[in-house]
């Protein structure tokens, strides 16, 4: 797993940041989905976010759910995230396709929306999960998670979330072609090259003097995705934003795309839908399938396992 989250602190503790390389997780997403240009960033972006606040949590167990509904073409974004930062997410319509914007980047805030909300729900293994539904703003993500910071939990933060994707080419066997070969690129066919994204939050001790500095490293900052490109780390990129804030490195924490769903788990499921029903079920088809919308996989369940699980139960 080459994905990481440096977590550091700057400005003897006035500022915390979170700098992220997520290439492999997005590009994972993307596999697992088939989602097209504009789906994959808006996923890429909210997996890699959610990732980050999954680190943000205290205890083992501590969980993070994201919901995006901002009334676009691409319905409902949900990632969630476990303490260590793995992910898994989807989107409602991962082929959706939108113009993009006449620079031609990818139009996000077009598949998203932004007459909606940003929903958050952290359980944290207490009787009631913590639950706030935020109203989004731009629908580009980064400027909705910086919107939720604020308002949630009164913190002002930078947020910078990027998905940059490269076409690739294939042989008529599906096999990705080496690049010494003759080939015709087809534009539609692409994967995740740079994914990454960074949150920087002031303290309320922060002082003036910290936030001024701050302001100045980030108005000379370029996107997440081109620092990336240019082969910067998220060490060197932790380096420019808290440029003369002293930064240190607090720990490094590899993060992914993961989906723990199995068929032992899938046999859960279907218990959970009753004697009768399950009996039912047997009854009329003689099998039964599981579809997990985290990762696509599809469990099948044979008339002899059906009839064992019901014996057990
Ligand atoms: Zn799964």
């Amino acid at each position: 797993m080459t994905d990481y989250v440096i977590r550091a602190t700057g400005g003897e503790g006035q500022v915390r940041a979170f700098i992220a390389t997520t290439t492999e997780m997005v590009e994972e997403s993307r596999r697992l989905h088939s989602t097209s240009k504009v789906a994959t960033a808006a996923l890429g972006r909210t997996l890699t976010a959610t990732s980050i606040m999954g680190l943000m949590m205290k205890n083992q167990g501590d969980k993070v759910t994201v919901i995006i509904k901002g009334g676009g073409p691409i319905g409902t974004i949900l990632a969630t995230s476990n303490v260590k930062g793995t992910v898994k997410g989807y989107v409602e319509k991962p082929n959706v396709e939108v113009p993009n914007y006449e620079n031609g980047k990818l139009n996000v805030a077009a598949a998203v929306g932004n007459d909606g909300v940003v929903k958050v729900i952290k359980d944290l293994g207490l009787r009631e999960p913590y639950n706030g539904a935020y109203p989004l703003v731009s629908g580009e993500i980064a400027e909705d998670f910086t919107h939720y910071f604020a308002l949630s939990e009164q913190t002002p933060s930078i947020v910078a979330l990027g998905v940059l994707t490269t076409p690739i080419e294939l042989d008529n066997n599906g096999e990705e072609i080496a690049e010494d070969e003759e080939y015709e690129i087809d534009l539609s066919k692409f994967k995740v090259e740079h994914a990454g994204g960074l949150i920087v939050q002031l303290m309320p001790d922060a002082t003036e003097e910290t936030i001024c500095q701050l302001e100045k490293n980030v108005s000379q900052l370029t996107s997440v995705t081109n620092m990336m490109k240019e082969g910067k780390t998220p060490e060197d990129i932790l380096n420019i934003v808290l440029e003369g804030l002293n930064p240190k490195i607090l720990d490094k924490a590899n993060v992914g795309f993961e989906c723990e769903c199995s068929h032992e788990k899938g046999k859960e499921v279907l218990v959970s839908i009753g004697k009768h029903e399950l009996a039912a079920v047997v009854e009329e088809d003689k099998k039964a399938e599981i579809g997990c919308q985290f990762c696509n996989s599809k469990y099948t369940y044979t008339e002899e396992e059906l009839l064992e699980m019901l014996k057990e139960m």
